[in-house]
């Protein structure tokens, strides 16, 4: 497999009792969109924060592009947005990009270009501060984006936005990755990584409930709606001979997510050994919502 781009192994971070990163790896690979997706307070910022080198790590390792350069070098072919952007408010949008290529050692070609992906050439004359807060997003973008960066970084990049900002972030995300370029970001918006992400990380204080694909992550759930002329019978029966995860019953049907692997016609059998008969049965597949909240609501302890 070629080197990845990021690749964190272990990772750990305390802030006293708190274990804001517990055990967190991830390899992160050329072209795909990865989210870290998880509820508030999950480790999602720090852990983007010690990869960035703006965190000191408790324990484990990263390393950037196979681990040949220096954090600080590597960092140059990274595209950051971590914090609400900062740009000078009586610039115009162009002149703080102007700025910026003048500190990072940029041609300002590269201007125009960036601002066309991010929307905003009809804008870019204005000042700063008559943008709008999705203006000022896709400002900071286009910003994080102008030394062509191999990944894009992005912590909540919706967080704020009224809808129609929220559909051209996205919708930019989606294009900038189209492009070739790698991007990670955190979110605590499902909806926001089944839209825009491949991959997923999952995390609920800190710790990796799920990493892999988003896709393969909806199929591996084990649901079923069931229904008979005794639903409390059944709910019984389930619960004392399966791991159920939960079950509940909803308009005159039982909806139940079991811990282990079932077949529809293995649980038919089991039911008519009990002189039970369905008069509905129905494997499912979870929505990526149902499976994400099952996930974080488990392990509570
Ligand atoms: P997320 O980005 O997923 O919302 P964070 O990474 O910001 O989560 O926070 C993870 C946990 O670490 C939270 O419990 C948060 O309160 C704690 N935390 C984050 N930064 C600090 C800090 N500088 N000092 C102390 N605790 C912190
Ligand atoms: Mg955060």
């Amino acid at each position: 497999m070629k080197t990845a781009i990021l690749s964190i192994k272990n990772l750990h971070k305390r802030y006293g009792k708190v274990h804001a990163v517990n055990n967190v790896s991830l390899d992160i690979h050329k072209g795909n969109v990865y989210g870290i997706l998880g509820p508030n307070g999950s480790g999602k910022s720090t852990t983007l924060g010690i990869v960035l080198n703006v965190v000191n790590k408790t324990s484990g390792e990263y390393s950037w592009f196979g681990g040949t350069q220096e954090t600080h070098q590597a960092l140059k072919k990274v595209g950051a947005i971590i914090e609400r952007p900062n740009f000078y408010p009586y610039m115009t949008a162009k002149e703080n990009l102007e700025l910026v290529c003048k500190i990072k050692g940029i041609n300002y070609s590269k201007i125009d270009e960036k601002l066309e992906i991010v929307e905003l050439t009809d804008r870019k004359d204005s000042k700063f501060k008559t943008y709008s807060l999705g203006m000022k997003q896709r400002l900071a973008i286009a910003s994080a984006l102008l030394n062509d960066p191999e990944i894009l970084i992005l912590d909540e990049p919706t967080n704020g936005l009224d809808p129609q900002g929220i559909i051209q972030v996205r919708d930019i995300i989606r294009f900038i990755a189209s492009q070739g370029t790698t991007i990670l970001l955190a979110s605590h918006l499902l909806d926001e990584v089944e839209k825009v992400c491949s991959h997923v990380l999952v995390l609920r204080f800190g710790e990796i409930l799920y990493n892999g694909k988003v896709d393969e992550m909806t199929s591996k759930s084990n649901y079923f709606e069931l229904q008979s002329d005794n639903n409390n019978l059944i709910i019984d029966l389930l619960k004392n001979n399966f791991t159920v995860d939960t079950i509940s019953e909803v308009d005159g049907k039982i909806e139940v997510y079991f811990n282990q692997e079932l077949e529809a016609s293995t649980l038919n059998r089991f039911l008519v050994e009990k002189g039970i008969y369905l008069n509905h049965l129905v494997k499912r597949k979870l929505s990526l919502e149902n499976q994400f909240l099952a996930l974080t609501n488990q392990n509570n302890s």
